[in-house]
């Protein structure tokens, strides 16, 4: 029986009723899973079931492969022009436009971000900004002529892959649907997307949208499971040609293995991060102060590229420790309906227990809690902003992701010292600098090794500009042109335009 879930909103920001299908969208047709089996939905606000979603399995997975073939090879790919491709992502990025309240609702029911975020901020548009950008991308693919000798012809082609497989996370499930859907389809490709079993009420109400934009039937198929089913049936299926996965590292490592086990598919992956922020003695204070707050609590610390290393110059540590704590002490926590919060829930009981266990690991270790470090309210998944002092290169703390509201905060001496213990990560996803120096900030920037360097701010981001990690963080760039690489293969086609074989 197919689950409809409906519910009213009646919340301080946003009033308004939705109801749609929760099934898996498999050939442009919501169907419950092959086993009839469902997965409660959580709002992690108060650990309550929301509503039920259907369980996809391996044999669906199969299904939506079947749909996504025949689409790529009848009526999408090479059959669908570049400019029509655009014009539909268009109408998708206005039908959210229409539905953004809803969205950012949905969002803040099932992911637990605050409103403010899910809505105006980085999450819907966000991903309707992406899909903006890639819409206007979508007929500005083509290849080259290439000059070889007169007696030939020599040109190459970049013609879309067929089947991709996407396998997203929790954090920001509008973002990274976004940003997973719109170059595979400006390029021509079909897609079989699993979004993460904890938050996947936006990606199927973007099921609803794109049928209602009219995208072909198979163009996008959305299968809803677990991991180790539907994301393992995706990365190892034999007509999937292509995978792109944000998540953690340790299944980054398993996607790339069975990718390696099964066809040998492409993989581009999206981790983890622990990235620096380097704020050196001349940093404007107030300024370094709250982009570092911002860098490392937003999304409730639940941020690939959080700045969860904070380094500080000698000559400005206590005062920068000081308006540090100031505000992270008056962060806002509860209600992501309510206008003035800044922090929700961490996404589920799991990742609260996780990030308690770092804080625990900290405090065996020999760090010093500074503030918080404590769950807050006793309902839902709240944690207290965390700052650490006093911590060891080799304490875990320092060393792995806790996707949390943990900070650490370390006290540097120079230049050298700070390139230094930045770059002392197996992660290169992200970092910044805080220095008036324009020649500093210019020289630090360029000797770390990450793939976003921020100066004077904090994860901003924009369509057009490349995403990515060096070393462990990742293979492969999102967003700008970049991405175009990864969802097109390049054919070379050689014309014999008089040459004679002997
Ligand atoms: P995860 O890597 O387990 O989940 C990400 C996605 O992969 C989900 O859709 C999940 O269902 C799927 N998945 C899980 N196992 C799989 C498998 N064997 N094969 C294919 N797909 C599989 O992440 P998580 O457990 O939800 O979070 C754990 C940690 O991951 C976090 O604490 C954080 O450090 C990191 N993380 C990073 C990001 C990021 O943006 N880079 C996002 C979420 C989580
Ligand atoms: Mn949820």
């Amino acid at each position: 029986m197919p689950n409809i879930f409906t519910h009213e909103f009646n919340t301080p920001t946003y009033k308004g009723k939705v109801s749609f299908n929760t099934g898996l969208f498999i050939n442009g047709e919501f169907v419950d899973g092959s086993d009839g089996t469902t997965i409660d939905v959580i709002n992690p606000t108060d650990g309550k079931v929301i509503t039920s979603i259907s369980e996809g399995t391996p044999k669906d997975v199969d299904l939506a492969v079947d749909a996504a073939e025949k689409a790529f090879e009848t009526t999408w790919g090479l059959n669908y022009p570049g400019n029509k491709r655009g014009i539909l992502l268009n109408k998708l990025a206005s039908l959210m436009e229409e539905h953004i309240d809803e969205l950012g609702a949905l969002e803040a029911l099932d992911n637990g971000a605050r409103l403010s975020t899910s809505r105006v901020g980085a999450d819907v548009i966000g991903a309707i900004d992406c899909i903006r950008y890639f819409a206007g991308l979508a007929d500005k693919i083509s290849g080259r002529v290439i000059e070889t000798t007169e007696e030939r012809f020599t040109y190459t082609r970049h013609e879309p892959i067929g089947v991709i497989g996407q396998i997203i996370p929790w954090n920001f499930p509008l973002v990274m649907f976004a940003w997973k859907i719109a170059p595979a389809f400006a390029t021509g490709n079909t897609v079989v997307l699993k979004p993460s079993e904890f938050t996947p009420l936006t990606a199927i109400r973007m099921c609803h949208l794109a049928k209602e934009a009219g995208f072909p039937p198979g163009v996008l198929n959305v299968v809803t499971g677990y991991g180790n089913t539907v994301g393992s049936a995706i990365s190892s299926h034999m007509r999937i040609l292509k995978v792109a996965f944000t998540g953690s590292t340790v299944v980054g490592r398993k996607i790339m293995e069975a990718a390696a086990k099964s066809n040998l598919k492409n993989v581009t992956l999206e981790l983890g991060g622990k990235s620096p922020n380097i704020i050196f003695n001349d940093a404007n204070l107030e300024e370094a102060v709250n982009w570092s707050m911002f860098g490392v609590f937003f999304n409730q610390g639940q941020c690939c590229i959080a700045g969860s290393r904070i380094f500080v110059q000698e000559g400005i540590y206590d005062e920068f420790l000081k308006r540090f704590t100031e505000k992270s002490r008056s962060i806002k926590i509860g209600d992501p309906f309510a206008p003035d919060t800044f922090q929700g829930p961490q996404i589920s009981k799991i990742q609260y227990d996780r990030i308690m266990g770092y804080i625990d690991s900290g405090k065996k270790d020999g760090a010093k809690i500074h503030i918080g470090g404590e769950r807050h309210g006793s309902e839902g998944y709240f944690i207290q902003p965390t700052i650490f002092l006093d911590t060891k290169p080799d304490m875990r703390i320092v060393k792995e992701e806790i996707f949390g509201p943990v900070s650490i905060v370390i006290k540097f001496k120079d230049e050298e010292d700070v390139v230094r213990q930045a770059n002392d990560t197996v992660y290169g996803l992200a970092a910044a600098v805080f220095t008036k120096d324009v020649n500093r900030a210019i020289t630090t920037a360029h000797k770390l090794k990450a793939g976003s360097v921020w100066v004077n701010c904090y994860s901003i981001m924009s369509p057009n500009v490349p995403f990515g990690g060096f070393k462990q963080s990742g293979v492969g760039r999102e967003m700008g042109e970049y991405a175009l690489n990864h969802y097109t293969e390049v054919k070379a086609v050689h014309v014999n335009l008089g040459m004679k074989m002997m």
